[in-house]
């Protein structure tokens, strides 16, 4: 079997959604398992009816109306009768969306969330199906909450692997076109979790690891994974092939191509991923597999702007040690700042960080009890794989560095942004 992922971008009109078609034609749909996500920026615009549910804001019914509107018109695009059966189905999924805002009692922001954000993809994936049908290909469309379970940490929820494996080895039927939503699950009580934004590529990965596919085909409108990303690097290159090391590394240090969750499960079992064109199917994208480290072998490069660049230094001249660093650690843990670069000497200790829940100055606060605490704002970090001098210095170029760290295979340079 194997499994395609379709993201927002692929599905955000009806051009797109017939193009999806038109690839299924070109690589085949037998044996076939489709992971889709939300169609284009719909979980912007179902985090932004959230916001208002919580906010009791008047902007409510708007938000919702807008949502409805987006998808009417694609299913006019598609379908021109609104006697198919596809209208009435979609329209059910946005009454049970409405109901739930009318009735729900819960005050659990994380639990409301992923209640009301999987409308997404629970309504991209029914308008696929029913559009592959109406083109005459017949598909199953499978609930993904009866498929991947797991715990109720709503919005990042962990997998259960046992339960879902299960459940997979045993419902999901071969030799057919599967359609499925990625990014949900559902825990114990039948609630409905998520995997974090971006999540659809590690639904992917998990059927995949379940199914012991023979691949995963993640249909994105670039090529393949480039060395750069071209918004920041002229010239940035296509990877033909990268080993799952290598991709685990470019993912940790910020590579967004890829989710990092997606590539352990498929290692584990050695199933290839690809990373291909929906424009141009029948180009060869890029390989992540067993194989060579990178090819061609260059440098590549990972930029991740508005990160902040702290220093903490003792105030009596004491070693910042063990104990210091593991209570560091604990708070930026619990404040949910997550740590891109280390540098130690003997009485300082130096970190970038990302701070998206905008958390800082809460632990800005705690530290600033015990030492001496500089940061300077809206630093980049920028990450190159396999530098060289070039490359280092495509970096460098007319930008005021900060701090510089380098091992064998990796440079890491943070810059003031200008
Ligand atoms: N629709 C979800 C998101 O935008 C999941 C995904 O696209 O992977 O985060
Ligand atoms: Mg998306």
């Amino acid at each position: 079997m194997r499994v395609f992922k379709f993201g927002g971008a692929s599905v955000k009109d009806a051009a797109g959604i017939k193009n999806v078609y038109s690839v299924l034609q070109t690589a085949g749909y037998e044996d076939v398992l489709l992971v889709v996500s939300a169609m284009g920026k719909t979980t912007n615009a179902l985090e932004l009816v959230i916001k208002n549910y919580f906010d009791k804001s008047p902007e409510l019914q708007s938000s919702v109306q807008e949502i409805k509107k987006y998808h009417n018109e694609i299913l006019l695009d598609l379908f021109e009768d609104e006697k198919n059966e596809v209208f009435a189905a979609v329209n059910a999924q946005f009454a049970e969306l409405e109901y739930f805002l009318a009735h729900n009692k819960s005050p659990n922001y994380n639990f409301v969330y992923d209640q009301i954000v999987s409308y997404g993809e629970l309504i991209s994936t029914t308008v696929l199906s029913h559009f592959m049908n109406f083109m005459g290909i017949k598909t199953q469309w499978l609930d993904v909450r009866n498929f991947v379970k797991t715990d109720s940490n709503y919005r990042d929820a962990e997998v259960d692997w046992e339960l879902t494996q299960q459940n997979i080895s045993k419902n999901v039927k071969r030799k057919i076109l599967n359609i499925t939503q990625g990014f949900l699950g559902s825990d114990e009580n039948n609630f409905t979790t998520t995997l974090g934004r971006e999540g659809s590529d590690y639904t992917a990965a998990i059927f995949a690891y379940c199914l012991n596919a023979e691949s995963v085909t993640i249909w994105k409108d670039v090529p393949g994974v480039m060395n750069a990303d071209p918004r920041y690097f002229e010239n940035a290159s296509l990877l033909n092939q990268i080993s799952y090391r290598e991709a685990i590394e470019l993912a940790f240090y910020g590579a967004t191509v890829i989710h990092p969750k997606t590539l352990q499960p498929l290692q584990k079992k050695e199933i290839p991923l690809y990373v291909k064109s929906f424009i141009n199917p029948l180009l060869p994208g890029t390989s992540v597999s067993k194989g060579a480290t990178l090819e061609p072998y260059m440098p590549c490069f990972i930029v991740k702007r508005n990160q902040l660049l702290l220093s903490l230094s003792s105030i009596d001249f004491s070693f910042i040690m063990e104990e210091h660093i593991s209570e560091i650690f604990g708070l930026f843990h619990e404040y949910k700042l997550k740590v891109n670069l280390i540098q130690n000497s003997a009485i300082s200790f130096s970190v970038c960080i990302e701070d998206k829940f905008d958390n800082f100055k809460d632990v800005n606060a705690i530290l600033s009890k015990k030492f001496k605490v500089d940061f300077t704002e809206h630093v980049t970090l920028y990450t190159i794989r396999h530098f060289d001098e070039k490359a280092a210095h495509t970096v460098e170029e007319n930008k005021t560095v900060i701090l510089k760290q380098v091992s064998t295979e990796t440079m890491q340079i943070i810059t003031q942004e200008s």
